[in-house]
C-alpha cells in the first residue's frame, strides 16, 4: 500500500545561519506552534531527528560553519545521500552577505558531490518588509548567487527562490512548491484531481499532507489564497476533533471502504478495520467543504457549491475511485 512508500518519502533538509528562523519554520509547519511563540525558541544546535508523521521526511540542520565534504569524520552521505531538496533559509531582515557566501560555497560543494539535490532558497522573515524591499532583496540575492555560480562555471544550476514568513501562509505555499518537485507522480495526481473535479462538480481540490498542512497536489484551476486558507484551517479543526476523540489512525498501507462517519463515531469501531475521517461542512457563502482522509499522511479536501453535494452519493463514489487510483499510482511508482 501507499504507506510503505514511507521508506522513500521525499527527504528535505533545512539549513542556514543561526537565528535565520529554521526551528521556527519547523515548529510552525510541523508542530503547529503559533508563530508568536517562536520568539522563545532555543536556537538550533544539532541535527534534529524527531520522527515526523508526515508525507515528507524533514530535518533541520544549523549551519555549523564551513561545510567540508572531505572531512572523514562526518558522514555526509548519510545526510545528503538521499536528499531530495536542500532548503536554505536567509534572514531578509538581517545583514545577509556573509550567510549568502556560505550558501554559495554549499551550493558548489553539493553540486560537486550530490548534483541531483534541488536547491531551494527561502528569503525569510519578509513579514516586516515593504513589497518593494522584499522584491529588491530577492533580486539582489538571486543576482549575487547567479554571478557566483557563473564565475565557477556552473551557469546551468537551478536555484529557486521564495519569499517566506511564518506569520502568513507563504511558508506553507513555499513548502508546497518544494515538495511538488519531488513527487514523480505529480502529473498523474493532478490529472486524477482534474477528473474528480469535473465529474463531481468540485471547484477546487487539494491533496494535503495532514500534519504539515502542505498541499502536495491540486487540480489545475488556479489556487486562490482564500480557498487554500479555508481548506488548511479546516484540516486543523478535523485533526483537533480526531485527536480529542482518540481516533485511531489506520496502519500503514491499508485503505478501507468508504464511510461517512464522523471521526468521533469512528472511535466505536476501534476493534474493526479503522476508518478514514470524513466530513462535510457548509460555509456561509453557500459553498461546501468536503474532507476525506486518504491514508496515514494524506487528506483530500474539496471546495464545491452546495448543489454539487446534493448528489453526495456520486461524490462519495468518485472520491472512492480517486482514492483507489491514488493507491495504484503510488504502488506503480515504487
Ligand atoms: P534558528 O536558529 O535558525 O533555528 O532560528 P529560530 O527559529 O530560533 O528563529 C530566530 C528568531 O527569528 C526567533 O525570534 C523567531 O521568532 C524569529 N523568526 C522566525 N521566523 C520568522 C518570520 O517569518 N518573521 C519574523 N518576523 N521573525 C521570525
Amino acid at each position: 500500500g501507499m504507506g510503505q512508500a514511507s521508506t522513500r518519502r521525499p527527504r528535505l533538509l533545512l539549513m542556514g545561519q543561526r537565528r535565520s528562523g529554521k526551528s521556527s519554520i519547523s515548529s510552525v509547519v510541523f508542530h503547529k506552534m503559533p508563530p508568536t511563540e517562536t520568539l522563545f525558541l532555543e536556537a538550533t544546535t544539532r541535527i534534529q531527528k524527531d520522527p515526523i508523521h508526515s508525507f515528507m521526511d524533514f530535518q533541520v540542520w544549523d549551519f555549523p560553519g564551513q561545510l567540508n565534504f572531505l572531512d572523514p569524520t562526518f558522514d555526509f552521505d548519510h545526510i545528503f545521500g538521499e536528499l531530495g531538496a536542500l532548503i536554505w533559509v536567509i534572514d531578509a531582515q538581517d545583514e545577509y552577505l556573509e550567510p549568502l557566501s556560505k550558501l554559495h560555497s554549499t551550493i558548489l560543494a553539493i553540486q560537486r558531490f550530490y548534483p541531483a539535490i534541488n536547491i531551494e532558497v527561502f528569503v525569510h522573515k519578509v513579514d516586516g518588509l515593504s513589497d518593494e524591499y522584499k522584491l529588491d532583496t530577492q533580486r539582489d540575492i538571486m543576482q549575487r548567487t547567479q554571478d557566483e555560480l557563473s564565475d565557477n562555471g556552473l551557469d546551468n544550476v537551478q536555484v529557486s527562490y521564495y519569499l517566506t514568513s511564518i506569520y502568513d501562509h507563504s511558508i506553507f505555499e513555499a513548502f508546497s512548491k518544494v515538495i511538488q518537485k519531488l513527487i514523480p507522480q505529480l502529473g498523474t495526481l493532478e490529472n486524477l484531481l482534474n477528473i474528480l473535479c469535473s465529474n463531481s462538480g468540485i471547484e477546487k481540490a487539494f491533496l494535503f499532507d495532514v500534519l504539515s498542512k502542505i498541499y502536495i497536489a491540486t487540480d489545475s484551476s488556479p489556487v486562490d489564497m482564500q480557498s487554500y486558507e479555508i481548506c488548511s484551517d479546516y484540516i486543523d479543526v478535523i485533526v483537533d476533533v480526531s485527536e480529542i476523540y482518540g481516533y485511531d489512525r489506520k496502519p500503514q498501507g491499508q485503505i478501507s471502504s468508504p464511510t461517512s462517519e464522523a471521526p468521533g463515531e469512528a472511535q466505536q469501531e476501534e476493534e474493526e478495520a479503522p476508518l478514514e475521517a470524513s466530513s462535510i461542512i457548509r460555509l456561509q457563502n453557500g459553498m461546501v467543504l468536503y474532507l476525506r482522509e486518504i491514508n496515514k499522511y494524506l487528506a483530500l479536501i474539496c471546495l464545491m457549491r452546495k448543489d454539487s453535494i446534493e448528489k453526495q452519493g456520486l461524490v462519495d463514489f468518485n472520491v472512492q475511485v480517486f482514492q483507489n487510483a491514488l493507491q495504484q499510482v503510488f504502488e506503480v511508482g515504487r
